[in-house]
């Protein structure tokens, strides 16, 4: 399946996409695993991108673009793929529009996951992740925590909680979202692509996905 997830920061995206990928084998694309995996490796990428990750602003379209472009071409994409956190502004969306043209790629639709404010808010002050860039598995202290705690249990490195996961950064990346993402919607409605999913819960945001697929 080829497939864009739209949806707040915590409505669930990274979780659905990587239920997805067990299905049929497509691959997760998460724009933020990608950012945070090149800050903690120190590459120049990660140099140029961290700033921005800290305040919970956006990385500029341009850097985001270069990772992107290089990403789809990739040969693990060619059995499908799940975009997790990208596009996230109008003119990347159009930009993945040309890109996608241009390497003869076809998406099935665009899912916008649609998660009460209140209930996003709650979730992402209790999020922890794994600060191992290779795995970045995700808890949650209240709703999934991990079996000793601090420590992931999938590979044993600390669990953190994320610098632009504190109350005031939060806030501003919701406030992002309302105002540079939230647009992709229309932009997606107005393609014929968009299927809006209300609901709290991944697995009955999974299933309307396999549904409206015929899986
Ligand atoms: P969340 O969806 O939980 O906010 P992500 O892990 O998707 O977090 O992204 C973390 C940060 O990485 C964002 O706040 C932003 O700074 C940057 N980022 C990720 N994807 C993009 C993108 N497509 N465009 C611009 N910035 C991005
Ligand atoms: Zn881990």
């Amino acid at each position: 399946m080829k497939l864009i997830l739209l949806g707040a920061p915590g409505a669930g995206k990274g979780t659905v996409a990587k239920m997805l990928t067990a299905i049929d084998g497509s691959v997760q694309i998460s724009t933020g695993d990608i950012l945070r995996g090149a800050v903690q490796a120190g590459t120049d990428l990660g140099k140029e991108a961290q700033g921005y990750m800290d305040r919970g602003d956006l990385v500029p379209d341009s850097l985001i673009m270069g990772i992107m472009e290089k990403r789809l071409q990739e040969p693990d994409c060619a059995n499908g793929f799940l975009l997790d956190g990208f596009p996230r502004t109008i003119p990347q969306a159009e930009e993945l529009k040309g890109l996608m043209a241009k390497l003869g790629i076809k998406l099935d639709m665009v899912v916008a996951i649609d998660v009460p404010r209140d209930v996003i808010f709650d979730r992402l002050c209790t999020r922890r992740t794994c600060e191992n860039p290779k795995c970045q598995a995700i808890y949650n202290i209240k709703s999934m925590p991990s079996k000793k705690e601090g420590i992931c249990d999938k590979c044993g490195s600390p669990i953190v909680q994320r610098a632009d996961e504190t109350e005031v950064a939060i806030g501003h990346r919701l406030d992002t979202y309302n105002e540079k993402t939230a647009p992709l919607a229309g932009f997606y409605e107005k393609e014929g692509m968009l299927r809006t999913i209300t609901g709290t819960s991944s697995d009955v945001v999974v299933n309307a996905i396999k549904k409206e697929l015929g899986l």
